[in-house]
C-alpha cells in the first residue's frame, strides 16, 4: 500500500519554479531516489514532504492523509521522520546523549534528560545505536566519532520518532565512497526490516542505483523521468540531460 503520496505539488521563489507538477509515490519499506543536478529543486521537494515549505499548489498524502498544511511538528507525529546533522552544539555529548536527546523531544516518550525516565530512555537509546552498529560507541563524544560513525549516529536520531516515511536529503555528503555504500547498505536494511519508506538524495550515481528501488530525475523543477535504476540508466533523456555520456 502506497505510503506517501505526493500530488502535482508546485513550489516557486520570486520568478523560479523550484517544483512543477511533482508527483511520485513511496511504498512501505521502499527506498525512492530523488536525483539532478545543483538546483533541480530536490530540497524543495523535500522540504514541502517534511512541511519546512508550503507548496503553490498540490498535496502530500501520508497514509492516506492530507498533510499538505499540516506543521512539521505534526507531520513528524504522523511519523514523517528525517535525518539532521548533529549540530556542532551536541558534537560534545556522547551518542547514547544524542539519541536520548531525541527520544524526548519526540511523541512516545517524557521527561528530561536529567529526570527518572532517564533510565528507560538510556536503554532504548543503547537499542537504536546498536540497530545502526554504534552500541559500542554509546558513551563516547560524537566529537571523538569518525565522520561515517556520527553519520550513524544521526540515523539513529532520526529512528528514535520511529518514523513511517524518512527524508534523507543528502545523507551520504562528505563521505568517502566506500561509507556511502555502508549507509546506505544499513539503511535499506533497516528500511525492510521495519517497513519504513525512504525518500533520499544521492550525487553518488552507483549508491543511488545500487540502492533505490524507484528513481525519479529532476531537472528545473521538473521530473523528466521516473523508473528503476534500470530504466533511467537507459533513459535517453537522461543521459544528455544529466548522467552527461
Ligand atoms: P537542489 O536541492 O536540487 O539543489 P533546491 O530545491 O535547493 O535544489 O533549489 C531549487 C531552486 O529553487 C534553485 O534555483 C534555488 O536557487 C531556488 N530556491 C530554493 N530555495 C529557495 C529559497 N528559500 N528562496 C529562493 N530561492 C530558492
Ligand atoms: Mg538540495
Amino acid at each position: 500500500m502506497t505510503l506517501l503520496a505526493v500530488n502535482g505539488l508546485q513550489k516557486s521563489f520570486g520568478g523560479v519554479v523550484a517544483a512543477r507538477d511533482v508527483e511520485f509515490t513511496v511504498g512501505r519499506g521502499e527506498m525512492l531516489a530523488v536525483i539532478g543536478p545543483n538546483g533541480a529543486g530536490k530540497s524543495t521537494v523535500f522540504n514541502m514532504v517534511g512541511g519546512q515549505l508550503r507548496p503553490d499548489r498540490g498535496r502530500v498524502l501520508l497514509d492516506g492523509h492530507d498533510i499538505t498544511h499540516a506543521s512539521p511538528q505534526k507531520r513528524f507525529r504522523r511519523g514523517v521522520g528525517r535525518t539532521f546533522q548533529v549540530a556542532q552544539t551536541f558534537l560534545s555529548m556522547s551518542a547514547a546523549e544524542n539519541v536520548q536527546m531525541a527520544l524526548i523531544s519526540c511523541r512516545r516518550q517524557s521527561g528530561g534528560l536529567w529526570s527518572p525516565a532517564r533510565e528507560r530512555h538510556r536503554e532504548k537509546a543503547v537499542q537504536l545505536l546498536a540497530r545502526v552498529g554504534m552500541a559500542e560507541a554509546a558513551d563516547i563524544p560524537c566529537s571523538a566519532l569518525a565522520y561515517g560513525d556520527v553519520k550513524r549516529v544521526e540515523l539513529a536520531i532520526a529512528l528514535a520518532g520511529e518514523p513511517k516515511l524518512l527524508l534523507m536529503d543528502e545523507p551520504t555528503a562528505g563521505m568517502a565512497p566506500r561509507e556511502r555504500t555502508e549507509l546506505m547498505d544499513l539503511t535499506a536494511s533497516i528500511a525492510d526490516a521495519q517497513g519504513i519508506g525512504v525518500l533520499f538524495t544521492e550525487h553518488d550515481m552507483d549508491v543511488v542505483f545500487g540502492h533505490a528501488a524507484r528513481v525519479l530525475v529532476l531537472l528545473r523543477g521538473r521530473i523528466i523521468a521516473a523508473g528503476t535504476p534500470d530504466e533511467i540508466r537507459r533513459n535517453e533523456e537522461v543521459k544528455r540531460a544529466y548522467l552527461g555520456d
